[in-house]
């Protein structure tokens, strides 16, 4: 299936009104689709598997923001530091130390979110309030990654109430700890879900199947 060209046009005008970033969700779609919203001036995109972001960054443009958005294994981390643009998947302290030490190698800063788990679903990875307590007061010792923000999935459900309600504990984190960062990150918000994210404060979505339609 094609691009949705009218659609991400659409959502592009949306979203630069409230001026939050599009992140286009690539994952299991093929380079020329990606080269398809590159090609409309699309920047930000967002893959959740390794292998496969090493395939598509050697073959596309240099000038791509990838975003690294599934679940980072510590012993893959090498691959991707020395261009991931922002890994929004940070679920351990073990893994923040793992990239701090791979950046450092690299010789540079990697830009990082916290993912926290507020979903009702129990196979969504991500830290509790406790554990961001822990990694903020620890984040000094980190000098090789750039802590920006905060990243979180809702519930996998069409209840507003609930959206929002887990939307809002997101909002309430990103407040506490990065109301202060001028570039602070809040990334929230997918296909079905991101314009109520936006109402709750999101300034970063991250939309796959409606820009590239439904995922095998
Ligand atoms: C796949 C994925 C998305 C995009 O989901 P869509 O429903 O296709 O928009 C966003 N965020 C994460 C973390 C994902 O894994």
């Amino acid at each position: 299936m094609a691009v949705n060209i009218d659609l991400y046009n659409k959502i592009k005008i949306d979203l630069n009104i409230d001026k939050v970033t599009l992140v286009a969700v690539s994952k299991l779609k093929s380079v020329d689709d990606i080269k398809n919203l590159y090609n409309l001036g699309q920047r930000e995109f967002g893959e959740n598997y390794v292998q496969e972001l090493l395939e598509k960054q050697a073959l596309l443009p240099k000038d791509i923001n990838w975003h690294f958005i599934g679940h980072l294994q510590t012993n893959k981390v090498k691959y991707i530091a020395p261009f991931v643009h922002l890994i929004q998947s940070v679920d351990s302290e073990k893994l923040l130390i793992e990239i701090n030490k791979q950046a450092d190698k690299c010789n540079r800063q990697i830009n990082c979110l916290l993912q926290i788990h507020v979903a009702q679903e129990e196979t969504k990875f991500g830290l509790d309030e406790e554990d961001v307590k822990k990694i903020m007061d620890n984040a000094h010792l980190y000098k090789c990654v750039n802590i920006c923000g905060i990243m979180g999935m809702a519930s996998f459900s069409d209840n507003v109430q609930i959206l929002k309600s887990e939307f809002s504990r997101l909002t309430f984190l990103f407040n506490k700890y990065f109301s202060a960062q001028p570039s602070g990150i809040l990334s929230m918000g997918m296909s079905s879900d991101y314009i109520t994210a936006i109402e709750e404060g999101s300034n970063m979505v991250r939309i796959g199947s409606l820009l590239f339609g439904a995922r095998q």
